[in-house]
């Protein structure tokens, strides 16, 4: 599965500023967009990696539609901790076969 990382993503700055977080990574279908936080970092911080890739697959499994309708959904109902989503990405940061036939690339995106 191919796995990529945009850093200093304007996106991961505004989310960083709603979450009241100093640094942010957030998943678009394939794609990890990162503030003040850098590819080397996340690389390097494996249950935030890990964490991520399972958004990506969550992305992929439910497809785009549905999966931004239901965390949309599941954050009002149960609030960001509680998202079964985020509950699901968690779990994921202490599974060592999240990671397995992943290829990162650097993202030439916006
Ligand atoms: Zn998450």
């Amino acid at each position: 599965m191919n796995v990529f990382i945009k850093e200093k993503s304007w996106i991961a700055k505004i989310a960083a500023t709603k979450l009241r977080s100093n640094h942010c990574a957030i998943v678009f279908f394939n794609t990890i967009y990162l503030h003040s936080i850098s590819k080397e970092e996340i690389i390097n911080n494996t249950e935030l990696l890990r964490h991520e890739v399972m958004h990506i697959k969550q992305w992929k499994r439910e497809g785009a539609f549905i999966f931004l309708y239901k965390y949309i959904k599941y954050s009002f109902q149960f609030g960001y901790y509680n998202n079964p989503l985020e509950i699901e990405a968690r779990n994921a940061e202490l599974d060592a076969n999240i990671l397995k036939e992943i290829i990162i690339f650097k993202s030439k995106k916006r």
